[in-house]
């Protein structure tokens, strides 16, 4: 089975490459990389103006299984990545029962395995405390033996300090960052939205932005005391973005990620009181936005993952202040960092593959994406003109909860290489 990706333009960040290339692949290798190629035998596949990537990464998923299957499954999870372009994703351990123990580690991988065949590769994050209980450290040991490439309670933050310096102390030892779902719970605890005018006049329980930059500044202070790898999940203030700044200025191994929900939508989007405006952390103000694009841009922010947390239709279907917190984003990541960021220039093509591919397998310890002759090929491949409005209809995720129903976006997946096999999107 050969394959030759013809008059693509080939964005590559670990070789620094930019330029048109075709790509011959044979069951699965790069066989040959250049210009002018030809091969009787096989299929060709036109991309003149379209771009090959290095396969993408959402570092930050929610699959249900094992638990709630009926929100998400491994098989449809895994369907959503490859609809989305991602080749890979890591599956938070907030499930039932959580991935706090390597059997469970076994178990998604094994799912994973068989679903589509194997084309996406998912990579677990296990849990920092033994049953995302806060009490005492999970076998991070065992866990990462087991293929678990880093840990936390998300869902939920590491609120004991003493336990978030024991979990950054301990990580070292086999290289996992600690990624914590920064909020201080005494401050947050029953909010809802944002603490703003949006909350205000919608009488909605607060979540003040402080409880996020609370809990960042003193992790940050932990990851310096001990020396261990920290990475904030899901930032959402501005304020958030100075500590950061702070903290790799002093050479700190900090990283961190955006959701594009958080890099697009504003809490006065509460006002229709749709409960697919409901996450967290909460959408912010405009500033925050406005923040969160310029540390995109700037770098601070290493990291764009979706947090795609899928729930039922009735699960949603409540009261705002009864409904669970998140929404789905395998599928409209793509279209939504293209059209708010690439073509408003905050980020180049380049600086996008970075978030999106680079940057994500870096931190986690996974070996670079090489597009060359003999590797496998690990490839995303999408068209940044292409024009489409959002319907959740037609996603493979099993679930629909998203705010970006009807929304007109450009940038939109081709299809995906890895693991021998292929998928056209
Ligand atoms: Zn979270």
């Amino acid at each position: 089975m050969q394959l030759l990706l013809k008059g693509g333009r080939l964005v590559d960040p670990p070789t620094g490459r930019d330029e048109a290339l075709d790509i011959l692949i044979h069951d699965g290798r790069i066989e040959r990389t250049g210009t002018n190629l030809s091969a009787s035998a096989a299929q060709v596949i036109e991309l003149k103006g379209k771009i090959i990537a290095p396969g993408f990464i959402d570092m930050h998923v929610h699959f249900r299984e094992p638990g709630f299957e009926y929100k998400e499954s491994i098989a449809s999870g895994c369907a959503a990545a490859a609809a989305g372009g991602f080749t890979a994703v890591c599956c938070m351990p907030n499930t039932n029962p959580p991935i706090d123990d390597e059997s469970i580690v076994h178990f998604i991988h094994a799912r994973a395995r068989v679903a589509l065949g194997g084309l996406v590769n998912v990579y677990p994050i296990g849990a920092v405390t033994a049953g995302r209980k806060g009490e005492h450290l999970a076998p991070l040991a065992e866990l990462a033996a087991a293929g678990a490439v880093g840990f936390s309670d998300d869902g939920d933050p590491v609120h004991d300090a003493e336990l978030m310096r024991r979990a950054l102390e301990y990580s070292t030892m086999f290289k996992r960052p600690i990624i914590q779902h920064a909020q201080d719970p005494a401050l947050t605890k029953g909010g809802v939205a944002n603490e703003g005018y949006p909350s205000a006049s919608l009488g909605l329980p607060p979540i003040p932005r402080v409880g996020e930059e609370i809990m960042i500044a003193r992790d940050i202070r932990l990851a310096e005391y001990t020396g261990g790898q920290y990475h904030a999940a899901h930032v959402s203030v501005a304020e958030t973005l100075d500590h950061i700044r702070n903290a790799k200025a002093k050479g700190l191994h900090v990283t961190c990620e955006v959701t594009p929900h958080h890099f697009t939508m504003t809490d006065d989007a509460l006002s229709t009181f749709d409960t697919n405006t409901k996450m967290n952390p909460p959408l912010r103000t405009r500033e925050d936005v406005e923040a969160m694009k310029a540390g995109l841009k700037e770098g601070v922010i290493d990291v764009i993952a979706t947090d795609h947390a899928p729930h039922s239709y009735d699960e949603k279907e409540v009261e705002f202040a009864q409904a669970p917190f998140g929404i789905i984003g395998l599928e409209t990541a793509l279209g939504l960092a293209v059209t708010e960021l690439v073509r408003k220039n905050i980020l180049s093509l380049y600086q996008l593959v970075e978030k999106l591919s680079t940057n994500p397998r870096q931190l986690l310890h996974l070996p670079p994406i090489a597009v060359a002759e003999g590797e496998q090929a690990n490839l995303t491949l999408f068209d940044p003109a292409a024009e489409w409005i959002v319907d959740p209809s037609s996603f493979k995720s099993r679930a629909r909860n998203t705010p970006f129903g009807g929304t007109r976006l450009w940038g939109k997946p081709i299809g995906i290489l890895n693991n021998g096999l292929a998928l056209w999107c």
